[in-house]
């Protein structure tokens, strides 16, 4: 099997690269589980973009100032500078952005923004409103339930894959192929992912030799009800702090304002802090408030949230309910260029939040990475277009490594303990230096090749935070 480009994930990334590329190209879109399951499916507050010429100047300075110093300023610039045409595509193509009786788009706010200017869709469906349209939109063969176990390189080139479909390793070939997998998500104990998501093509990298950076810079959410078995916790966007929810103590009391002037409307990682930190002193449990929402306008722009969070027994927006901060964003990655080309191995790219173009700097900009997403998959998508020609294929044998063995599953959750307990929002030497043994103590055991991707990357994680040794965006290391 020769395809022209394999994309290996079907979330904003991968799909938009396959809409950009042409129908007469053969392209191959592979996903882990069932298609719905990404992060973008689960995306909830909205687009950001720069809402004219005017504003691209202002998206870029709020997008420089949440990177705390470590954006490329070049990634913000294309990042913003695309965004009008980027979302243009979307409706052009026939994609419905939520708007009044008149048809004007209706704008929202989110923290660290400095205008309204995040568009939504379904209230706060927008990921799985995005996701649906998206795989509508595919041109191009699809290849689910079907991950990604091996990277087919030689010689600095990228030849294909190897998939794992039924239990069956089998090589696919292919002239390019673009890696946009997702996050790191199922590392943690708490987090806000897909379940699939689960840091495997950063782990292959890794043993492939080639470079991820920024690994410590991971982005906690702040309000995320935990009060749930299942690892992935329900998400409460950020828009509703955007539009009035509050922050409160066992007592109502609103603490943020301690910690900074804007409050509930500081960036994320503030507030992932303050609430770190308060809880800690206190030992109280936090809450997210709703008082400030007429219950009409909460249940037409929430519909989601509200039926869930009822479903569950709050009676929203009259009552409040108890939040914690738990993982979400992977803001470094795969080492790539603006392209999104991987140094050093030909015809290999990353996109979307797989990928590093330092585009995020130290911490996202609230509802920059579905933008992201679409603007980098633009990107590669053009370049591969524009590079393409004959390729000598060579064959390649199947890795015979074990893939999982019934043990797995327990170190598995050891892992995700590890990483929630001393690799998280508040990182000190002594716990970073205790998660790196207990890491390698698993890697050295027998285990199978799942389960050293993400040990791998966990092990990354680790060491970048470890050597990262003040506190920058969302990284922030305490000395003991
Ligand atoms: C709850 C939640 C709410 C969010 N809200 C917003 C928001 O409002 N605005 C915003 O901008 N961002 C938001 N984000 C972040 C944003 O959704 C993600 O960063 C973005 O969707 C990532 O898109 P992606 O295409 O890179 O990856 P994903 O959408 O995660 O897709 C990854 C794909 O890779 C596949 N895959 C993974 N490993 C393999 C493998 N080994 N083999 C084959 N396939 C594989 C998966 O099956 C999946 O299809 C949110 C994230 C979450 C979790």
């Amino acid at each position: 099997m020769r395809y022209d480009v394999i994309i290996i994930g079907a979330g904003i990334a991968g799909l938009y690269a396959a809409m950009k590329l042409p129908k007469d190209k053969k392209v191959l879109v592979i996903n882990k589980r069932e298609t719905f399951k990404c992060n973008t499916f689960y995306a909830q507050g909205g687009v950001a973009l720069a809402r004219d010429k005017d504003d691209i100047p202002a998206h870029i300075k709020d997008t420089l100032e949440a990177g705390d110093g470590l954006c490329d300023e070049e990634a913000v610039k294309i990042l913003s500078e695309n965004s009008i045409e980027a979302i243009d595509d979307l409706i052009k193509n026939g994609f419905e952005f939520d708007h009044d009786e008149n048809r004007k788009l209706l704008y929202t706010k989110e923290a660290a923004h400095s205008c309204e200017r995040i568009l939504h869709a379904g209230g706060d469906a927008t990921g799985r409103y995005l996701h649906h349209f998206l795989l509508e939109h595919n041109p191009h063969a699809m290849l689910s339930d079907t991950r990604v176990v091996d990277l087919l390189i030689k010689s600095g080139e990228c030849y294909g894959v190897t998939v794992l479909d039924h239990r069956q390793c089998r090589n696919i070939y292919a002239k390019n192929v673009i890696i946009a997998s997702g996050g790191v998500g199922s590392l943690y104990e708490y987090h806000t992912n897909a379940p699939c998501i689960s840091a495997d093509m950063q782990g292959l990298c890794l043993m492939k030799g080639i470079e991820l950076e920024r690994m410590e810079m991971l982005q906690f959410h702040p309000t995320v009800f935990v009060d749930s078995k299942n690892a992935q916790k329900m998400l409460l966007t950020e828009a509703l702090r955007g539009e009035g929810a509050t922050i409160e103590d066992e007592n109502g009391k609103r603490f943020l304002f301690e910690y900074d002037e804007r409050g509930e409307l500081a960036s994320r990682d503030i507030v992932s802090k303050s609430m770190y930190e308060y809880k800690k002193k206190t030992g109280m449990q936090l809450y997210l408030a709703f008082n400030n929402f007429d219950e009409k306008y909460f249940e037409e722009r929430f519909p989601n949230i509200c039926k869930n969070l009822r479903a569950l027994g709050f009676n929203v927006p009259s009552q409040r309910v108890p939040i914690s901060p738990a993982f979400h964003y992977a803001i470094g990655g795969i080492k790539s260029d603006l392209k999104g080309r991987v140094p050093n191995v030909k015809n290999l790219y990353a996109i979307g939040e797989v990928a590093s173009t330092r585009v995020h700097g130290a911490n996202r900009l609230a509802s920059n990475s579905l933008l992201e997403g679409l603007v980098f998959a633009k990107e590669a998508a053009l370049d591969i277009i524009k590079s393409s020609g004959k390729k000598e294929f060579i064959e390649f044998g199947i890795t015979d490594e074990v893939m999982s063995l019934k043990e797995d599953k327990a170190k598995k959750n050891q892992l995700r303990r590890i990483m929630w307990e001393n690799v998280s929002i508040i990182r000190t030497k002594s716990g970073l230096n205790d998660a790196l043994s207990s890491i390698n103590v698993l890697l050295n055991e027998k285990i199978g090749r799942l389960l050293k991707f993400r040990l791998l990357t966990a092990k990354e994680i680790v060491i970048s935070a470890l050597s990262r040794k003040e506190s920058v965006g969302v990284h922030t290391r305490l000395e003991e």
